[in-house]
């Protein structure tokens, strides 16, 4: 596979970008070599520069349910460009969207749109802070919510593989206010309470994705919300890979536990910059203009974005059956790694949720994020490299998580595992 292309692009872009690209991750500095530089999608496959196809298990980091170009997402966009690309003024759409998150998420009694995860998850926490008068959160080791400064503290993934938890440039004095926790320890979450009595709130992902896959225990998420009533703090549920993806309703769909808040993003903009957070009406009266949180957005709940983001959720509502393929096809894939690995004698685990998957080169389950860091990246590196130049594209670190697109056949899964057979053999 030749990527004489990739490369020069991507020394170019070097010359202009901070290591090339516009989110670190995309540098492959954890996998080695050079990103391919894309061309286009199509459905299940991406195309680069140079010509090379790949099945694409990343789908832009979870946004591309239906996959790349899926065609009513893409005639929705068409249709809605048409009309103008940004009023910052209200429009219909937005309220229809709104109206779709609201009938789905039993937590959301009202909705909020953004531009990214990233300020879904900030704009939350300033709701949660500015609704109980407290400073301090608590956050776990390895999840992710985003960039602002109060959560980029042992965030997972890009910081992971980049090695700086904590990033310079985030004042001492608003990390302080980050208390850190570890997943599915509650012991963990109640020495947080008994060091500080002004928690706001607990901000987690439900099914981190992160660290890897690493799902929550359904107990430890109901002595979370147990703890929040104790200590009157907020329970926010960060869905922004999870929502739409684990299930319709995310996270929630599969648990019976509540969350005060919820963060989405991905899944619900189409593959456009959206954002949102929604919760209870009490809550949320107090987000300006309604009551004094202050939070908003040029171009928050742009028309174009509502489009894409409304056409995929609706042909989810429409065909919900969609979860039961897709974790089929994603198991499917796992139980084939799982065999590859197991007649090679290469220790994995592997998990599902929805349309969700994560593998970790590790002899032990991966409950949190010490676990996950205890994992072969070498033998992740070799593996990503081997698969990439063979046509698929998985996600270039061991702490993501892949996901399936409906585009993703049956023959496509069983094409991929057989390449993951020869792989195996020769880690
Ligand atoms: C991706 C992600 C974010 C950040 O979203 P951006 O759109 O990249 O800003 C926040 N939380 C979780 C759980 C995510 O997976």
């Amino acid at each position: 596979m030749k990527h004489t292309r990739s490369i020069e692009a991507y020394e170019e872009a070097k010359s202009v970008i901070p290591g090339g690209v516009d989110s670190p991750v995309r540098a492959f500095g954890s996998v080695g070599g050079t990103p391919p530089f894309i061309e286009c999608g199509e459905g299940a496959y991406l195309v680069d520069i140079d010509g090379n196809r790949y099945v694409d298990y990343v789908q832009s980091w979870g946004p591309l349910i239906f996959g790349h170009c899926d065609p009513e997402v893409e005639a929705a966009v068409i249709e809605t460009s048409r009309r103008g690309l940004s009023f910052g003024a209200p429009t219909l759409l937005e309220t229809e969207l709104a109206k779709e998150i609201v009938s789905l998420f039993p937590a959301i009694d009202k909705v909020r749109f953004v531009n990214s995860g990233t300020e879904a998850v900030m704009s939350a926490i300033r709701l949660a802070r500015g609704f109980t008068g407290r400073d301090d959160i608590v956050k776990f080791k390895g999840c992710y919510h985003g960039h602002s400064d109060s959560l980029l503290v042992q965030a997972g993934s890009g910081a992971a593989t980049f090695g700086s938890p904590n990033s310079p440039g985030v004042p001492a004095d608003f990390a302080r206010h980050t208390l850190l926790a570890e997943y599915n320890d509650i012991q963990s979450v109640e020495a947080c309470f008994k060091e500080s009595s002004d928690i706001a709130c607990i901000v987690i992902e439900p099914i981190a994705g992160n660290m890897g896959l690493v799902p929550a225990e359904e107990s430890f998420l109901q002595q979370l919300r147990n703890l929040c009533n104790e200590h009157g703090a907020l329970l926010i549920f960060d869905e922004v890979m999870s929502g739409f993806r684990a299930s319709l309703t995310g996270a929630q769909g599969i648990i019976g536990v509540e969350p005060d808040l919820v963060t989405l993003g991905k899944v619900i903009g189409g593959g456009m910059p959206v954002g949102a957070f929604g919760g209870r009406a009490d809550i949320m009266a107090h987000l300006s203009p309604d009551g004094p949180v202050y939070q908003a957005g040029t171009l928050s709940g742009n028309p174009v974005a509502m489009a894409a983001g409304l056409a995929q959720v609706r042909q989810l509502k429409n065909d919900p059956s969609v979860y039961e393929v897709l974790q089929g096809r994603a198991e499917r894939l796992m139980s084939g790694f799982k065999s590859a690995a197991d007649a090679h004698e290469i220790p994995l685990q592997v998990d599902v949720r929805g349309s969700m998957f994560g593998f970790f080169f590790n002899d032990r389950p991966v409950k949190n994020f010490d676990d996950a860091l205890k994992s072969n990246t070498d033998r992740f590196a070799k593996f990503h490299r081997a698969m990439l130049d063979r046509g698929f594209y998985f996600a270039c670190s061991q702490f993501e998580t892949g996901f399936i697109c409906t585009k993703m056949t049956d023959a496509i899964i069983d094409e991929t595992v057989r390449n993951v057979h020869e792989v195996m053999g020769a880690l």
